[in-house]
């Protein structure tokens, strides 16, 4: 539950990856990114050598996996893809490990959940292409280094704090998703429209885009579902006047912010009286995990300037109160 807006349904998951882009130049927004990826990819495939390690970091939804394809699409090379928490034992990963053929990508999703065993396995296969495993058992165990393919290791996280030093510093390439801008996400919705054959007005997919967080992947979810509203109540044309009345209808606010939204500045605003309030004090109010509301629910609240973060824990800015419709006390944050 870590990743709250992730495709529930096999029926969605199909959907999402029916809508990536395959290529860098579909991919929108995150100029400074896609530039370093163009230059080292480029430089990668004069040498015929294997991509150094990229790292990507951010909130869900903002894209990393999509990259991650798209980085083994412009390499011309096959993706592997795995996960942190899947990646039980380290002869998991070996096997994953020896399978790789020259200058594949191996995506590793959620990567700050490796255990420390799997981790200890991945230094030497990310510095020397090499792995030392252990072969037999009790007093009779040895270990053998075993030679792999050069290879690019794909990390994603949604924060760089949570990885150890040692396999941070093992990449050479560390690449921030931010959210994107209203008008990315309205090129974005105009897109997966055309893909999906869904008429749609400019201003409505702008509405659409406006009200996503600045998140790909809600702003895709949101275009579903507006679209059904647009087939039930109207002629199936997504006008602005239907991206309104079915936004409304899911409960994303004119700002853009969800019900989970909603109940963080309220709890910060209404119970502890605008703050600082700790993390886990929020939690506890709100019935959400605090590794959830870190890193999926107050990234883009902060970013949009309704919440700060102190050393001595949250604060409701004045936005949050005007938000609301409430008088600030005297003297608040913000
Ligand atoms: P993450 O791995 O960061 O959680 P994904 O790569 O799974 O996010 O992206 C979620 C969805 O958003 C994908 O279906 C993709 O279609 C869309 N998406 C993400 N980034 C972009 C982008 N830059 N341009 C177009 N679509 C995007």
């Amino acid at each position: 539950r870590m990743v709250s807006n992730a495709p529930t349904s096999p029926q969605e998951e199909a959907l999402e990856r029916a809508l990536r882009p395959k290529l860098l130049d579909e991919y929108v927004g995150q100029a400074k990114a896609r530039e370093q990826l163009e230059i080292f990819i480029g430089a990668a495939k004069k040498r015929g050598e294997a991509l150094d390690h990229v790292l990507l970091f951010g909130p869900p939804g903002l894209g990393k996996t999509t990259l991650s394809h798209i980085i083994a699409t412009e390499l011309g090379v096959q993706l592997r893809q795995t996960s942190g928490p899947v990646l039980e034992k380290p002869k998991d990963l070996a096997a994953l490990l020896t399978n790789l053929e020259k200058n594949d990508v191996l995506f590793i999703d959620e990567i700050h959940r490796l255990s420390p065993v799997v981790e200890e396995i991945l230094y030497p296969a990310l510095e020397d292409y090499q792995i030392d495993i252990m072969i037999g058992e009790g007093p009779a165990a040895r270990s053998i280094k075993l030679d792999l393919q050069p290879f690019t290791l794909v990390g994603a996280t949604t924060r760089a704090g949570m990885l150890t030093n040692p396999l941070r510093d093992r990449f050479g390439i560390v690449a921030r998703l931010e959210f994107y801008t209203p008008e990315e996400l309205a090129r974005i919705v105009r897109r997966s429209a055309g893909l999906l054959h869904a008429p749609i007005e400019d201003d409505g997919a702008f509405e659409i885009a406006r009200r996503s967080r600045g998140t790909p992947r809600i702003a895709n979810r949101l275009l579903r579902r507006v679209r059904d509203y647009a087939d039930v109540k109207g002629d199936g044309r997504i006008t602005l006047d239907i991206a309104k009345l079915a936004l409304t209808m899911l409960d994303v606010d004119p700002q853009g912010f969800d019900v989970m939204d909603r109940k963080l500045l309220e709890a910060v605003v209404h119970r502890f009286d605008g703050g600082p309030v700790g993390l886990d004090n929020i939690a506890a109010s709100i019935g959400e995990e605090s590794g959830t509301i870190e890193d999926v629910i107050e990234p883009y609240l902060i970013q949009q300037g309704f919440l700060q973060r102190t050393p001595r824990g949250r604060i409701a800015t004045l936005a949050a109160y005007r938000h609301l419709g409430v008088a600030p006390p005297r003297a608040s944050g913000g």
